[in-house]
């Protein structure tokens, strides 16, 4: 019989302990932090799955190569073969690296848009959406139907509503549609895929109105990975393969490295376009740096070379959607509402249904992020009415769409023990929900109150009886 057992392809070389604490001091913690796991320090986590944003674990090789870092100001070979390895996979003629994704987001709509131009994307993520309106312009999310219904499967939930892509441009007229963006896997709305077919519809309504297709290309092999598991006619071909094909189909991409460039800094911003890219570099040189640096460091520019082509590793992919899966299917089966199917980078459980007795504007999911550090030291991310909810001038709190919380799978740096510890925390926490309390907010900053925001638990809510 062939062996199924699926298994981290690595073995650890260097180790970093993590810190016990108890249930008495998470208690103590968490009261100090306001119930903002933001404000916990990390000594203070267990397992940290925040954020898969540039908590990236790197290689031997990658480590090696950043020895080879040339820190010259100027014509570094370091940047030579951070641009070979980018053009290899994603073949744009013009590569300017930045000190991270948004970095890279603000040049390029600083450049492309102004002030009454709309920006489409299945979903911007935040930083996206805040760059594009700080220039005046509209970020439009159209993502199909399913991906607002977290329990409806969907082979690629990630794909924009081309239907809707073409009554916008027709509406607003294609003068104002800059560019259209394409999130892959879609981060915001749970790190779904979007298809092969889908990236192919897009630009052909794109070509037709003469608009550039911009990729943003974070999770660009996890999505690849994605096709090639779900889409007809790809499973034969290899994650760079399919990679190269997602690209052909754009006309520029933005990058954060801290993603699946397996680093732990940096980004790039690439386009075909030569007059936008020396409007690009000029404005780089006023805010990161030479363009033969861009805000990063010799050695960061040759960890991210290799990077890339470490997250296009077949053996690796398949470690890392499995993993994110097994989590999410574990929960799932001992009752825990997720968003269906599991994404690339983290599972998302519904708080809404999980805590169906505590309203919306007691923050549900905050309320569970809080339960999963007292109960093992788990630190996740509230995606609901904390993040995307307001408060108006009368006190009122308005609820966000959804409230979801996301626990993200930093790249290969915990083991399945560690995930299997998650899942018997969770369902643990599952089985006593109905004793877990709302919060309610003491301190809210004016703008992304989310970071710094603090809670104390609210009153008993009554039963209705
Ligand atoms: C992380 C992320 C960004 C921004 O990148 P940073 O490196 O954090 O600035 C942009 N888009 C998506 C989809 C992301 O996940």
């Amino acid at each position: 019989m062939p062996i199924k057992t699926i298994i981290e392809p690595f073995r650890i070389k260097s180790v970093e302990p993590i810190r016990r604490t108890t249930r008495r001091e998470r208690q103590k913690l968490l009261v100090a932090a306001g119930y903002n796991l933001f404000l916990v320090a990390s000594d203070d986590i267990l397992i940290d799955l925040l954020t898969d944003s540039g908590t990236n674990a790197m290689s031997t090789e990658q480590w090696a190569a950043m020895m080879r870092g040339d820190e010259s100001y100027a014509g570094s070979p370091s940047f030579q073969r951070f641009r070979k390895s980018i053009q290899a996979i994603m073949g744009f003629k013009h590569v300017i690296p930045t000190h991270q994704g948004r970095a890279a987001e603000r040049i390029l709509f600083g450049v492309m848009c102004k002030k009454g131009d709309v920006v489409p994307n299945n979903t911007h993520f935040d930083t996206t959406r805040a760059n594009c309106e700080f220039v005046g312009a509209e970020a439009l999310d159209i993502p199909i139907a399913e991906a607002r219904q977290p329990q409806t499967r969907h082979p690629f939930k990630g794909n924009m509503d081309t239907a809707k892509l073409a009554a916008v441009i027709e509406r607003v007229g294609a003068k104002r549609v800059p560019l259209v963006m394409l999130t892959v896997t879609n981060n915001s709305g749970g790190g779904q895929p979007v298809s092969l077919e889908n990236i192919k519809a897009v630009k052909k309504i794109c070509a037709r109105h003469k608009i550039p297709l911009y990729i943003d290309a974070c999770r660009f092999a996890e999505n690849a990975y994605f096709i090639k598991l779900r889409e007809p006619g790809y499973s034969k071909k290899s994650p760079r393969e399919i990679a190269q094909e997602m690209f052909r189909y754009a006309d520029g991409c933005t990058m954060s490295a801290k993603k699946d460039g397996l680093a732990n800094i940096g980004g790039f911003l690439c386009t075909n376009n030569d007059l936008i890219a020396q409007q690009e570099k000029d404005l780089l040189i006023l805010t990161e740096g030479f363009p033969t640096y861009g805000g990063l460091a010799g050695r960061d520019l040759d960890a991210i070379a290799v990077g890339l082509n470490e997250a296009l590793d077949e053996d690796y992919l398949n470690y890392r959607i499995v993993s994110t899966a097994y989590l999410g299917d574990h929960i799932s089966a001992g009752g825990v509402p997720i968003v269906q199917p599991p994404g690339g980078h983290a599972i998302y459980i519904d708080a809404r249904e999980f805590l169906p007795h505590i309203p919306p504007t007691q923050f549900p999911g905050v309320a569970l992020a809080a339960e999963l550090y007292v109960e093992g030291g788990i630190r996740s991310v509230e995606i609901g009415t904390l993040m995307f909810g307001k408060r108006d001038d009368k006190g009122v709190e308005h609820p966000g769409p959804m409230d979801l919380l996301r626990l993200a799978i930093p790249r290969r740096v915990y083991t399945q023990s560690h995930i299997d510890y998650v899942v018997e925390v969770i369902l643990e926490v599952w089985r006593r929900r109905k004793g877990i309390r709302g919060l309610e907010l003491t301190y809210q900053a004016p703008f992304l109150r989310h970071f710094t925001a603090r809670f104390r638990t609210a009153p008993q809510h009554k039963a209705k009886s």
